[in-house]
C-alpha cells in the first residue's frame, strides 16, 4: 500500500470513528448543474435531467416569495455572500431560508434514483448533504436560525407543513415589526 493510499484509509476510518461525513470525491463545483462528464448519451441524460429537475430551479424560489408576500413577510436578501448561500436571508430576523430540491439534496419523499450509475448520483447527493449541513452549522454558529424547506412542501398536499415551516419567519416578522412600533 502507498503511503497516500495508507493515510486516505486512516483518514476515512477517524471520520467514521468520530461519526463525521469523510470528505467526498471531487465531482464539480456545483451541486445542481448536469454532470460534466459524460456518463451517459445525451439523449439519456437530457431524459435523466428532465425526470430529477434542478434544486435551484426559480419556480420553487418563486412560489416561496409568493409565500412570504401571501403571508406579510418582507425584508428578505437574495445572494447573500454567506457559506451556502441562502436563497433567502433575513439579515434583521436573523433567519437564513433554503429551498432544497428533493432529488439533489436526499430527500426521502423521492424514490427516483436511476438505477444506472447509483453509484455516481449517490455520491453526489451525499456531497450535497454534508455541504447543507456544513452551511447549516456555519450560519447556526453565526446566530442564523436556518429554514430549509423542501420542493415537495410546496405541493398542495402539503400545504399545512410549509405553512409550519414557515411560522418562526413569520412570527419572527410580527414581532421585529412590534418592536418597531414601541
Ligand atoms: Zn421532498
Amino acid at each position: 500500500m502507498s503511503a497516500a493510499k495508507k493515510s486516505e484509509s486512516v483518514r476515512k476510518k477517524s471520520a467514521a470513528r468520530k461519526g463525521t461525513v469523510p470528505k467526498l470525491p471531487k465531482l464539480e463545483p456545483t451541486d445542481d448543474s448536469a454532470p460534466k462528464f459524460d456518463v451517459f448519451a445525451a439523449s439519456k441524460r437530457s431524459e435523466i435531467m428532465r425526470k430529477v429537475k434542478s434544486t435551484k430551479n426559480k419556480s420553487t424560489e418563486l412560489r416561496l416569495m409568493e409565500e412570504f408576500k401571501r403571508l406579510g413577510v418582507t425584508g428578505w436578501r437574495r445572494q447573500a455572500k454567506l457559506f451556502g448561500k441562502p436563497d433567502f436571508l433575513f439579515p434583521k430576523l436573523r433567519i437564513a431560508v433554503f429551498v432544497d430540491g428533493c432529488f439533489w439534496h436526499g430527500h426521502r419523499c423521492r424514490n427516483t434514483t436511476p438505477k444506472d450509475h447509483a453509484d455516481y448520483w449517490r455520491i453526489k447527493i451525499e456531497r450535497n448533504q454534508a455541504r447543507d449541513r456544513a452551511a447549516t452549522e456555519h450560519l447556526e454558529a453565526l446566530g442564523y436560525r436556518v429554514v430549509r424547506v423542501w420542493e415537495c412542501e410546496f405541493k398542495k398536499a402539503n400545504a399545512d407543513l410549509l405553512e409550519e415551516k414557515l411560522r418562526p419567519i413569520v412570527d419572527a416578522f410580527r414581532a421585529a415589526q412590534k418592536n418597531a412600533r414601541k
